[in-house]
């Protein structure tokens, strides 16, 4: 049994996610993650994830919130709530597993035979995935990023799922949408919903491996949002903010070893050519440091929360406005 949660009776109730885990210290150990159902009067289910990155604590905080919160007898549906679901990286606070080094976000739609994150990926994929008529999943940029807090997510090729999955991402009612329109997500929990023909989407709630008020204010929000959205809570969104895409052209990479100095916060828009920062060679010190500029237009939407880089790191990422029309 993968799935130790009856999601038949109506109320509050607690279960959990088990997965195998045969250790020198626990020959028959298992790991067993905390999911918890929330049901009502019969309507739609929503599972709603956090922690699938363990360095990202916007969504353990704000599902735990919500489990505690949420009312059942309110409820016109189901909603289960996996807090921590890489719970091994989560106690660990970091992104990935302390086990097996396992990206749970790489990993879908995961296989019980391989390393433990593999496992936690197939238990959500067959335990709990058949169950949604639509998935949320909490991110945030982790210890090595920084958001501005956004909806995040991809569209699938299928023009109809595509729809409601745009549908879902302005649901959630935050002031910037991000869209990246390349649909190949390979190995996340929405790319495998979506591949199952369930609308998902993402969220980026911030970062630099901290909670600020504003991420948990729109986690809060778009969580209730979305329930709304879906008919499962009672009440209206309001109005959709900004919608963005992503272009490749859009990441700055760092060119080499360094310390990155940024010239510009997050929120700022920039045109391309325009200083994005400065690469300081701390074993050159009677160099300048090399000056990089933005390789395209747009809203400078997340930063790199180090300073020390390496070559290939991202150290500012932008996205440009755009459209339904455009997107669909
Ligand atoms: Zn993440």
């Amino acid at each position: 049994m993968t799935l130790d949660l009856e999601l038949g009776r109506p109320g509050r109730h607690r279960g959990a996610l088990l997965v195998g885990h045969s250790r020198d210290d626990s020959a028959y150990g298992r790991l067993e993650i905390p999911v918890f159902s929330l049901i009502g009067a019969p309507g739609p289910t929503v599972l709603f994830t956090g922690g699938v990155h363990g360095d990202e604590h916007e969504g353990p905080i704000v599902l735990a919130e919500l489990v505690r919160r949420l009312d059942p007898a309110g409820l016109r549906g189901r909603v289960v709530v996996v807090p921590r679901a890489n719970l091994p990286a989560a106690r660990a606070a970091r992104r990935t597993s302390p086990v097996d080094g396992g990206n749970l976000a790489r990993l879908f739609p995961g296989d019980p035979a391989g390393g433990l994150t593999a496992a936690i990926a197939a238990a959500i994929t067959t335990g709990l995935l058949p169950l949604a008529d639509a998935v949320v999943d909490l991110h945030a940029g982790g210890a090595s990023l920084d958001y501005l807090p956004c909806a995040w997510g991809r569209l699938p090729r299928d023009a109809a799922l595509a729809a409601r999955t745009l549908d879902l991402l302005l649901g959630f009612g935050a002031a910037l949408t991000v869209v990246n329109p390349n649909p190949d997500g390979g190995g996340t929990l929405v790319a495998q919903a979506l591949a199952a023909g369930i609308p998902a989407m993402a969220a980026e709630l911030g970062g630099a491996g901290a909670v600020s008020p504003a991420s948990l204010a729109l986690a809060r929000r778009g969580c209730r949002n979305v329930l709304m959205t879906l008919g499962v809570l009672e009440g209206a969104v309001a109005p959709p903010g900004r919608l963005l895409r992503l272009r490749p052209s859009h990441f700055l990479r760092s060119p080499g070893f360094g310390l990155f100095e940024p010239a510009v916060p997050l929120g700022l828009e920039v045109q391309a050519g325009e200083p994005a920062g400065w690469l300081h060679d701390p074993e050159r010190p009677e160099e300048e440091p090399r000056a990089l500029a933005f390789p395209a237009s747009g809203l400078v939407l997340c930063r790199r929360v180090p300073a020390p880089c390496v070559p290939g790191d991202v150290l500012l990422h932008l996205a440009e406005d755009t459209d339904r029309a455009a997107l669909l």
